[in-house]
């Protein structure tokens, strides 16, 4: 694979001279005015002003940082990256390793714990909801259960207090106790364009407030940046997406067979997410 080739994963290509032009994902057009140039490796786009390299086309399309994008292009292509100097910024890149791993198994955790006797409330209402097991399965709903039951699972996975802290799924209170921050709710892994698990949402099980709470932004979480669904409708058409107001809707559509469907983050769109409706 070369490099260029990857701007074929977002858009439609079509050769013409000694470049390649498609319609630009940057801005609405109907006519292709977005250019690449495969000997110098950029791209450009006559419409919009858009362009840059390999590189800076994936932070832009995907919304995340220099790092980020290289190595997502050297996970797509299969290259093992050297490893970095210790500095801060490798320390930031290790936290968030970790907390996606902290996130990852988490939905895990969750996801089965729904099936156990233990989680019977949660059960009730997802037949209720007249939710299918595929569904379950889709979205890895899962339930959080007592206390601490999350802080043990995971410090017996070998997670430290820093990865686990920094994921926000557990706090630390006044007697230096550490308490789950979701208990006896329905859970809602919330994951990002790549289907990474970077935050969750929890919704009450019987009459108690708030209904809903969400992860607090983190070193993984930008509310502002993140769509709930984005990571299953974007398989669908990135074109066209049908905005509801909660997890709920875009679940339940999501089985009736509406795929396109997304729900913002308890935060007004930003611009980053507006790239992928227009
Ligand atoms: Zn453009």
């Amino acid at each position: 694979m070369t490099l260029w080739m990857s701007y074929h994963g977002y858009m439609q290509l079509k050769r013409s001279g000694r470049n390649y032009f498609g319609l630009c994902p940057f801005h609405n057009e109907k006519s292709p005015s977005f250019s690449v140039s495969p000997d110098k490796q950029i791209f450009h786009c006559f419409g919009c002003g858009a362009g840059g390299n390999v590189i800076s086309f994936i932070m832009k399309i995907e919304g995340i940082n220099f790092i980020e994008a290289v190595q997502l292009l050297a996970e797509r292509a299969n290259i093992a990256l050297p490893t970095l100097q210790n500095n801060a910024d490798t320390q930031k890149e290790e936290l968030k390793a970790k907390v996606y791993k902290v996130n990852e198994f988490t939905a895990d955790f969750y996801h089965k714990n729904l099936y156990t006797p233990n989680a019977k409330i949660a059960q009730e209402y997802v037949k209720k909801r007249m939710l299918t097991n595929d569904t379950l399965k889709a979205f890895q709903i899962g339930f959080s259960g007592k206390f601490n039951e999350l802080y043990t699972a995971l410090k017996k996975q070998g997670f430290e207090e820093k990865e686990i802290l920094e994921s926000g799924l557990v706090n630390r209170n006044d007697n230096g106790e550490y308490i789950d921050r979701y208990r006896n709710r329905l859970m809602f892994p919330i994951c990002d364009v790549r289907g990474r698990v970077i935050a969750f949402g929890g919704r009450v099980l019987d009459d108690s407030k708030p209904k809903y709470i969400n992860s607090p932004e983190n070193v993984v979480y930008s509310k502002g940046r993140n769509l709930f669904g984005l990571n299953v409708a974007k398989k669908v058409d990135l074109k066209k997406l049908l905005i509801v107001e909660g997890y709920m809707d875009v679940i339940s559509l999501h089985q009736r067979g509406i795929k396109n469907v997304v729900a913002p983050l308890g935060t007004a769109l930003t611009r980053t997410t507006r790239i992928f409706i227009t």
